[in-house]
């Protein structure tokens, strides 16, 4: 009866819709057994018009529609394509442009997306495949994660436009997978059929399986999402489920690795709408638990090295902030948004949104960054090729009207705050539109006039952000203190007529986050939901560095921050704004003086760097010690990225966070670790803290040489060797002798060396198992 019900609210939502995009719901044979707490809205239904509408526009019309699909459909016309996951954009980019499409009613990129989908399915082979590899390959790198991507485009594109021509295309793709990989005789295990990552990234095409199961009802799509679920508690499985379960953290799941875990967290999510398996969105909640408890940048990114650390190792370089992760993060908020209906999910939407992900995209929307860290220079790109993250961004744009203002049970529940109208149809049927106008996030004032059909009792739910310690709410021009209800929203519980008006006014402040290990001495400034940043091209001297910046006090007060119209480069949108505070000159150069005040302006993480300017997110304070020349550098080291048995970073001033060069049964002739710098520095002594010796190697052999300093003086040029660690100990690739570890090793340079970029390096040790050599770095550090 309940499913019943909610069937038609649905069939009238998405009717509704029609009159943008003519979006048609196409329905499911398979009733839900869990009912969404908050409904999913069409993006017709939806229109915005401030700082995030302008976003999502802007992903269309700069992105989305100009993307070259005959790129994108390349690896699929002549197989295998150029690169090992090629086959994964274009499933994405019909995912994204449907619900750009819808949005806007587009019919150019309605056509582009026809004619896409048609070409798509002409290229799946007469036994269902539709992957860029050659036969010979098949199921072995990244095309069951292909399928997944093409499976999600289709079904989004089929729901949407009611189009069902593609239904037997996704039909075929699934009956092969479900043919081949399973754990019934002579079937491939899928844990192995993509050798990537623990089978965290074949076994992520569970969303798209459910999905189709519920669409067709067929009872084999259904077992093979159990086989999934099977799949991973083996013993060479992620163990996903058991280790949430356990509580265990998200970064002791597999290899860690974000993009994969969380595609499969969003699959167990929608098996858990379908099933009702409980244990599912549990563990799904203790992972977003351990990660917004232990694994938050300030900005939304969860991951260095594509994958979620330990606790307290977040570099603030080193591949951090993958955009796929950012996407997939967005995409488990929205899930549980709409699963539980609490608005700490909608919290950590606005925080994502409006930060890490505005930040990844280039405000022009026709750019995006793959890696955006807390410092550094943004790494926008226009392209395609090798990069995930170019495809993902603009899916995660696309959702956001879904979300942005919803309904429940109760009535119309607002998650976010921008311009723009919402025409929601409530669960009884009921027509109600939602017009907001307001500026935010350039002030906190927000008018939202309510107009249903005719005056009628229903609750409004207002998501008041949890930065903000003090608002005022106005309902048709009186004050009311309306209580908060159990999932966190304010609630508004009356009879609306056609015109009333609530004035939401929420106090902007300055807030404050301290750094937390290798951040130490360090701030992060939030105003309202926005994280800011320091951007060179806002530092009043030519050529001043983004080191040369510090905050005056750790007191938001003493700042004095105050919000001011962007200047030439920074004016992204009608409301863009810096913010000038009060700062102190860090160190003496470019005619400043060290400790003498300065004013300084900061600008949203989302719009810093937009200059090609270098940024920095987390500030010191004046009068932190400036210790570690290196400290602000990104390290790396030879060996693989994703296959090492320490990961630590050795610049975060902690030893026990260790790096090694470890290979399984690789044995390497040289080993390295280095730091290079952003700006160059005056280097006089280097300090190399040993690692861990291992039975099988972590040491460098000292037989000929001990391990050597070298440096870059300018990037690009080569390595310069400029002495060696003469303190350490004799070793051999057997034997590490006296070598202990943590052992601290001290080298002077003859004479202090402009540089940007240091590394020690030796040859690695073996230990009893000369299958392979490695070398392990506790801390490199500079002064
Ligand atoms: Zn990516």
């Amino acid at each position: 009866m309940r499913n019943l019900a909610y069937s038609v609210a649905l069939l009238g939502l998405f009717a509704f819709g029609a009159q943008s995009g003519d979006a048609i719901l196409l329905p499911d044979k398979v009733p839900v057994a869990v009912i969404d707490v908050q409904d999913a809205q069409s993006p017709a239904a939806v229109q915005l018009t401030g700082w995030i509408g302008g976003r999502i526009a802007a992903s269309e019309s700069n992105r989305l529609v100009r993307i070259d699909t005959g790129r994108l459909l390349e690896g699929y016309r002549k197989r295998p394509g150029r690169q090992a996951w090629d086959g994964e954009h274009i499933g994405k980019w019909i995912h994204a442009a449907t619900l750009a499409w819808v949005y806007s009613g587009d019919e150019l990129l309605r056509k582009k997306i026809d004619a896409a989908v048609s070409e798509l399915m002409q290229c799946q082979l007469a036994d269902g495949y539709l992957g860029t590899y050659l036969p010979q390959d098949r199921w072995t790198e990244w095309d069951v994660w292909a399928h997944k991507y093409n499976l999600l485009g289709l079904l989004t594109y089929m729901r949407y436009t009611g189009n069902v021509a593609p239904l037997d295309t996704c039909r075929r793709m699934a009956d092969l997978l479900c043919r081949e990989l399973g754990d019934g005789p002579g079937q491939r295990d899928i844990l192995t059929a993509g050798s990537q990552h623990f089978g965290m990234a074949s076994t992520s095409v569970l969303e798209p399986m459910v999905l189709l199961y519920r669409l067709t009802g067929e009872p084999r799509y259904l077992d093979f999402c159990k086989y999934i679920v099977r799949a991973w508690e083996q013993p060479h499985g992620p163990r996903i489920v058991s280790h949430l379960l356990a509580r265990d953290g998200v970064n002791q799941i597999g290899n860690g690795k974000g993009y994969e875990m969380l595609s499969c967290l969003n699959g167990a999510l929608e098996m858990y709408r379908t099933t009702g398996e409980r244990t599912l969105l549990t563990a799904a909640v203790n992972a977003w638990q351990d990660i917004v408890a232990h694994r938050l940048y300030p900005t939304g990114a969860a991951t260095a090295e594509e994958r979620f650390r330990g606790d307290g190792n977040m570099p603030n370089q080193n591949n951090v902030g993958e955009t796929c992760v950012t996407v997939t993060w967005l995409q488990l908020n929205a899930q549980l948004l709409r699963l539980t209906g609490e608005a700490r999910y909608a919290e950590q939407l606005e925080h994502i949104i409006t930060n890490q992900l505005f930040g990844a995209q280039r405000p022009d929307g026709a750019a995006w960054g793959y890696y955006v860290q807390m410092e550094g220079k943004k790494p926008y790109s226009d392209t395609l090729d090798g990069h995930c993250c170019l495809s993902s961004g603009p899916r995660g744009v696309a959702l956001i009207p879904t979300f942005t203002v919803g309904t429940d049970a109760a009535g119309v529940v607002v998650n976010l705050y921008d311009a723009g109208t919402a025409r929601l149809t409530l669960r009884d049927g009921g027509k109600v539109t939602v017009s907001t106008a307001t500026l935010y996030p350039a002030d906190g004032h927000i008018k939202i006039t309510l107009t249903p059909e005719a005056p009628r009792a229903f609750a409004v739910k207002l998501r008041v952000p949890e930065w903000c310690g003090h608002f005022t709410l106005k309902v048709a021009g009186e004050v009311v203190t309306p209580p908060v209800s159990a999932d966190g929203y304010v609630l508004l519980q009356r009879t609306w007529s056609p015109g009333d008006q609530i004035m939401l006014s929420l106090t902007m402040e300055p807030h404050l986050m301290r750094g937390g290990p290798g951040n130490e001495g360090r701030v992060a400034v939030f105003y309202g939901p926005l994280v800011l940043a320091a951007d060179t091209a806002l530092l009043g001297t030519a050529d001043q560095g983004i080191g040369s910046v510090s905050l005056a006090s750790a007191d938001p007060g003493a700042l004095r921050l105050t919000p001011e119209p962007a200047p030439a480069g920074f004016q992204t949108w009608p409301g863009a704004q810096v913010f000038r505070l009060q700062g102190v000159v860090r160190q003496t150069s470019h005619g400043l003086t060290a400790d003498t005040p300065m004013e300084i302006r900061l600008v949203p993480f989302a719009d810093a760097g937009c200059n090609n300017s270098l940024y920095r997110v987390w500030i010191p304070l004046a009068g932190a010690r400036r210790d570690n020349l290196l400290r602000d550098g990104r390290t790396t080291r030879s060996g693989p990225w994703d296959r090492t048995r320490y990961d630590g970073t050795i610049n975060d001033g902690n030893p026990a966070t260790i790096a090694d060069t470890f290979e399984q049964n690789k044995p390497a002739q040289e080993a390295w670790f280095a730091v290079t710098l952003l700006e160059p520095v005056s280097l006089k002594r280097v300090v190399f803290v040993h690692g861990r010796n291992d039975r099988d190697g972590g040491w460098f052999a000292t037989t000929d040489g001990p391990p050597r300093v070298q440096v870059m003086t300018a990037m690009g040029k080569d390595w310069e060797t400029v002495g060696n660690l003469t303190d350490y100990p004799a070793t051999s690739v057997a034997t590490a002798g006296q070598l202990r570890d943590g052992a601290r090793f001290e080298f002077v340079l003859p004479e202090p060396r402009t540089v940007i970029a240091v590394r020690v390096i030796g040859v690695p040790a073996s230990g009893d198992n000369p299958a392979q050599a490695f070398a392990s770095c506790a801390e490199l550090e500079g002064y």
